[in-house]
């Protein structure tokens, strides 16, 4: 009898699952669309130039490496707060936004999390119908009830946002929205500004707290243009959280660079906010890794390599573009009737294809194209050697 006898074994995770069943698979033609990882026309992983340039001026004054502070570097936390609020906004002037480094925006997600358990432990977490994996066991295992709202309509192809909305007012008051700021993880389909508005006013009218998960800001129409919605917020005067992931938008996955911005009402707020959150990640891993952080903090406060990180993001967005008018006009190419010129509506890295887990298991096992069972395909994983195969095996499942 060991101490373990009774330990159960979990489910293995959906999306790793997937890339282990790739990794076997023997056939020549395979392709990954799975993950959500950027891929460059190549089908390699890139390695920023940005990135590159900020490490090889680190190789050249090599740093000591002690403990980061529990928040994480300075100058890093002061570029988050400038990407997602501004840098000459009102909140970063003020000093009402406390913004600590996290490990990935998981780390950022789960930061907020336990912070909100201790603030309102019975209050209810409502993400979107469907949303990315981990939301609902992150807030779960952080000890909350998760619920969701409508968001995906499979019969329009669209979004429910009456439903949405609906959710939303009938949301008692002290519930954690977790809304995706851009580019919506797994179907691609964002409300549009008008709908933010009414959104806003929502959870100001209810009382709700905004959780805005920003882990594509750039990828979508821009950085700017990513982030207006969190000046929607801010205008309408509301306190609420922000996770930052720079995993996609500085391709450095591994590195785990992320962060979490909460917006207080003063300076003296955010300076006891911060000091909670601190004991957050104090109680949990202490204080956060240097590497990733310094490179970013780098880039984004050199304006060379700012302006390089700009020209890189949006050459990754262009080409996502891109390769959904591909997807298109090569399912059209292949034979396929549908109109599918829903693809180049949805935005960011996922395209919510309308396929049926039936044809999804069908392009896996007779074509070696991998996307989710729920029809979730990665578009930025495409590229002009394997989009001809992937219409001409999607034409066949349809
Ligand atoms: N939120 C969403 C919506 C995501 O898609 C992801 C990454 N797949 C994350 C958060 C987590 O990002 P990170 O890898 O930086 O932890």
């Amino acid at each position: 009898m060991s101490l373990f006898t009774a330990v159960e074994m979990a489910p293995r995770d959906p999306i790793l699952g997937l890339n282990e069943q790739f990794a076997a698979d023997t056939n020549p033609a395979k392709v990954n669309l799975g993950v959500g990882v950027y891929y460059d026309d190549n089908g390699k992983l890139p390695l920023l130039e940005c990135v590159q340039a900020a490490e090889k001026q680190m190789m050249e004054a090599p740093k000591a490496r002690g403990y980061l502070p529990i928040d994480g570097i300075a100058a890093y936390d002061a570029a988050v707060k400038g990407l997602v609020f501004g840098a000459d906004s009102e909140p970063v002037t003020s000093g009402r936004v406390a913004t600590v480094q996290c490990i990935g925006g998981t780390g950022g997600l789960k930061v907020g999390a336990d912070f909100l358990k201790h603030l309102n432990p019975n209050a209810k977490v409502l993400i979107s119908d469907p949303s990315w994996e981990n939301h609902r066991a992150l807030f779960t295992n952080a000890g909350f009830t998760v619920e969701s709202y409508p968001y995906y309509d499979a019969a329009t192809r669209g979004i429910n946002f009456a439903g949405m909305l609906a959710a939303l007012n009938a949301a008692p008051a002290g519930t954690i929205v977790v809304l995706h700021a851009c580019c919506h993880n797994p179907t691609g389909y964002d409300i549009t500004a008008a709908q933010w508005d009414e959104v806003v006013a929502a959870v100001k009218a209810n009382n709700l707290v905004a959780f805005l998960d920003m882990a594509y800001q750039g990828f979508g129409y821009g950085l700017a243009e990513d982030g207006a919605v969190i000046g929607k917020f801010v205008a309408a005067g509301l306190n609420f959280f922000v996770s930052t992931s720079f995993s996609k938008s500085f391709s450095l996955y591994g590195e785990r660079v992320g962060g979490l911005s909460v917006l207080c009402e003063s300076k003296e707020e955010a300076g006891r906010v911060l000091s909670q959150l601190k004991i957050v990640i104090r109680t949990n891993y202490s204080n956060p890794p240097i590497h990733g952080g310094m490179v970013v903090a780098m880039v984004l406060d050199t304006p060379e390599l700012r302006a390089l990180w700009e020209k890189e993001l949006g050459e990754m967005r262009v080409r996502i573009k891109a390769m959904r008018q591909k997807l298109v006009d090569g399912l059209k190419a292949a034979g396929v009737k549908e109109d599918m010129s829903f693809i180049t509506k949805q935005i960011g890295m996922f395209s919510y294809s309308g396929l049926s887990k039936d044809q999804m298991v069908r392009l896996r096992n007779e074509f070696g194209v991998y996307g989710t069972d729920t029809g979730r395909m990665c578009v930025a994983a495409l590229n002009s050697k394997n989009i001809d195969y992937v219409c001409a095996s999607i034409a066949k499942v349809i």
